[in-house]
């Protein structure tokens, strides 16, 4: 194919915004093809502690999607408990804080501030 070519293959690719992206996994969850029940999604999320917001302010909810916080990193080798700001679990407490957000936090969380334990 030739540079051209490729340049009016380019041009015709239809743009999208995130929105319209997620509106097609909107659509998916709204017909519930391919989604576990939602008793089984509930049950999941009251499995790990750490997922529990309770008692958090929506002020500090907002902080932690602002720094794009999830549950589970998705680079194997950064992830909260590796990371600079990672505050350890107090003794028998299954999850761990960070110095940016109030609330809980799993270890194999990750964020936008990740930064490496240097020693
Ligand atoms: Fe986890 Fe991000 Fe806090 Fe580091 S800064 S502990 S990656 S939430």
């Amino acid at each position: 194919m030739s540079c051209t070519s490729l340049k009016t293959v380019a041009n015709n690719i239809p743009e999208s915004t995130p929105g319209e992206a997620s509106k097609t996994s909107q659509d998916t969850i709204k017909t519930g093809q391919g989604q576990p029940p939602k008793q089984t999604q509930a049950a999941a999320q009251e499995k790990n502690p750490c997922d529990d917001l309770t008692g958090v302010s929506a002020e500090e909810i907002e902080k932690r999607k602002k720094l794009a916080y999830v549950n589970k990193t998705p680079i194997p080798d950064s992830h909260c408990s590796n990371c600079t700001l990672y505050l350890p679990p107090a003794k028998d407490k299954p999850c761990g804080g960070c110095m940016l957000f109030k609330g809980p936090v799993r270890p194999e969380g990750y964020c936008a501030y990740w930064a490496p334990i240097t020693n």
